[in-house]
């Protein structure tokens, strides 16, 4: 027998499958860099390639890029089943499974800064949800439980989303109608109760969505806690207390006084603008300070360098 000091690409590969099954996923993709790079007759690259952007997503499961190169590769490789580690995947379906899994994250990472957004956001978890219903159903995310994540069905996330993008379209209408936005926050609850979650924030929102008050400051009525009205820490008198409708514009402990929106914000803006107005003073003190110090130092700087030229001197 010959002693072989260069593995062939077969060789490689078996490497590949034995570090996947040991989840060594780093190692691996290294073995089926080399195995394709001994490739001659080229029989082996494409697997090696869905292999490699499949195991890659390891450590990158909130890469919606990894899931979209995974999906390419895995396309792209039709030499029927991929067996990585204990499973034996379908390279076609696992495809669909990536592209839905980008498509979701980059639907989660939409931003909500304003009505349009959270609507839009909505509507593109509503797809997600909708297709986890169609694509995966009652299976199981096969990336996730690959990878050491647990074992949900295509269902459940599908019910998650559906929460989400609820919640996204109770953000879109808190600015204008707090009403409408309760009802969404309540639909979100009954899905969050679905899949055994407390809904807790929910109702805390659907709460503060519903409360309203009577602004201290103006007297306007204002629906919505933390968006049309605000709690303001205040001190309010035994005298003050008396009045029969004071408890529409404080709460119950008497600490805050209630106010609107429009209040709210001047004050604020105003004391921001007081607040601004003495830094930059304190600052342009520091400033004239630090360069007063600096001469300071500098002139006994030139005082202790003319003392050493003297006691050279005499020395
Ligand atoms: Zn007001």
């Amino acid at each position: 027998m010959a002693f072989k000091l260069f593995k062939n690409d077969d060789e490689h590969f078996e490497d590949a499958v034995d570090l996947i099954k040991r989840k060594e996923y780093e190692k691996a993709m290294g073995a089926l860099r080399k195995a394709k790079s001994k490739d001659k007759d080229g029989s082996l690259s494409a697997k090696c390639d869905a292999m490699e952007a499949f195991i890659n997503l390891y450590n990158k499961q909130d890469d919606p890029g990894a899931y979209i190169n995974a999906a390419n590769k895995l396309k792209a490789y039709t030499g029927g089943p991929l067996e990585m580690g204990l499973s034996t995947f379908d390279p076609q379906k696992l495809a669909e499974e990536c592209l839905l899994m980008s498509r979701t994250l980059n639907a989660r990472n939409m931003p909500t800064d304003n009505p349009d957004a959270s609507r839009a956001k909505g509507d593109r978890l509503t797809e997600c949800a909708r297709d986890f219903q169609t694509i995966i159903g009652n299976g199981n995310l096969t990336i996730r439980e690959f990878f050491g994540g647990g074992v949900t069905v295509g269902m459940k996330e599908s019910i998650a989303l559906m929460a989400e993008a609820n919640e996204a379209y109770a953000e879109a209408y808190a600015w204008d109608d707090p009403k409408k936005a309760a009802e969404y926050q309540q639909f979100a609850y009954n899905y969050r109760k679905q899949i055994g979650e407390s809904g807790e924030k929910n109702l805390e929102l659907i709460k503060k969505y519903a409360a309203s008050a009577t602004c201290w400051i103006c007297g306007r009525d204002a629906n919505g806690e933390g968006i049309h009205f605000y709690a303001m820490s205040s001190d309010i008198s035994p005298c003050l207390r008396k009045d029969d409708g004071v408890l529409r514009s404080a709460d119950e402990k008497f600490e805050n006084i209630y106010v609107c929106r429009a209040c709210y914000s001047s004050i604020s803006r105003r004391a921001d603008a007081i607040s601004k107005y003495y830094y930059d003073v304190a600052q342009d003190d520091m400033r004239k300070m630090e360069a007063r110090l600096q001469a300071e130092i500098a002139s006994l700087q030139a005082e202790i360098t003319s003392l050493r030229f003297q006691g050279f001197n005499h020395g």
